[in-house]
């Protein structure tokens, strides 16, 4: 391919969308090799291996290049997908399913079909500039019911994503922010057992996502001790300690806490508060007292962080 063709194919909505970040230009240098290996012929030897490869989770070149060497295999099964799958109808599903996990006062517009873009990146889907960047070969492996699912995940971010206040910078903020909208993200196509899906992407991955998960009350202890710290001396912008808790963007500790809350049978406060993390964290707060009154072991957060979170909101 010459640059000509490289910049095409940058410059399609997908693709445009998806490298529009900081890290552009290591995502399009990994993009090509990632191509070349798949459809050289003179690197067959080295796309069979990566075939069976278990790729290190940081190891993000493995992660692309195994995964367009698996769409390579199936070109013809890929373009039978593309062509039969009716996406208008699995976009209108996925509207009127996230429906159900936001309040009435959201507006919700109707979903063009420019709104989904299929591409071949990491197993993994996203949102950018409000569309939903889909990776190919994974949406090959998944039902309709699975994409309609996942599909409603990354619009409930979208429509998150304009109603809460996202000026705000404050660190503990931030994190208890993440955790509520992939707590509640997952609410709607995660089951229970939330870790299998990185099983795709190697066993270590799994595991650490798997004690992050259990242990979502560690962290949120952490987060307790790390703010009597911090108020002692406060820090300008980011804060590192706080940063290095937030694993996974947040999945595993926010999907602890959003199923409590949904156990103690207050999905439909959760609901309500979708855009305030502060009362999330009040809210995870009641769920655990009620788990713990029935002889649960969750961590309650002190009363000084819900201040804290409070006084960040107003
Ligand atoms: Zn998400």
């Amino acid at each position: 391919m010459d640059q000509d063709a490289w910049e095409r194919l940058f410059e399609t909505d997908g693709y445009a969308k998806y490298l529009a970040s900081n890290r552009s230009g290591a995502l399009r240098a990994m993009i090509q090799e990632a191509v070349l290996v798949a459809f050289s012929p003179d690197r067959h030897a080295e796309a069979d291996s990566l075939l069976r490869l278990t790729p290190d989770v940081n190891d993000y070149q493995a992660l692309m290049s195994k995964n367009f060497c698996e769409l390579a295999a199936r070109q013809e099964d890929a373009v039978r997908f593309l062509t039969e799958t009716d996406f208008p109808a699995l976009l209108d599903r996925a509207n009127r399913l996230v429906k159900e996990h936001l309040p009435r006062r959201v507006s919700f517009g109707k979903v063009p079909l420019n709104d989904l873009h299929l591409i071949c990146t990491i197993p993994d889907a996203s949102v950018r500039d409000h569309s939903v960047l889909l990776d190919l070969n994974l949406a090959m492996d998944m039902t309709e019911d699975e994409i309609v699912r996942m599909l409603a995940h990354e619009f409930f971010h979208n429509y998150r994503e304009m109603a809460v206040p996202h000026w705000l910078t404050d660190p503990f903020w931030k994190i208890f922010n993440s955790f509520e909208d992939e707590g509640c993200a997952d609410l709607i196509d995660k089951g229970d057992h939330p870790e299998t899906m990185y099983a795709r992407v190697g066993a270590s991955f799994e595991a650490l996502f798997l004690d992050e998960y259990q242990n979502a009350s560690r962290t949120l202890q952490k987060l307790d001790s790390l703010l009597v710290i911090y108020r002692a001396d406060p820090v300008e912008g980011s804060y590192a300690p706080v940063d290095d808790l937030l694993l996974f963007n947040g999945h595993p500790t926010g999907y602890h806490m959003t199923r409590l809350i949904r156990e103690a049978g207050l999905e439909g406060e959760l609901i309500q508060v979708f855009d305030r993390p502060a009362c999330f964290a009040e809210l995870y707060n009641k769920a655990a007292a009620w788990k713990n009154a029935r002889g649960g072991d969750e961590y309650v957060l002190s009363e000084e962080m819900l201040d804290y979170l409070y006084a960040v909101e107003e």
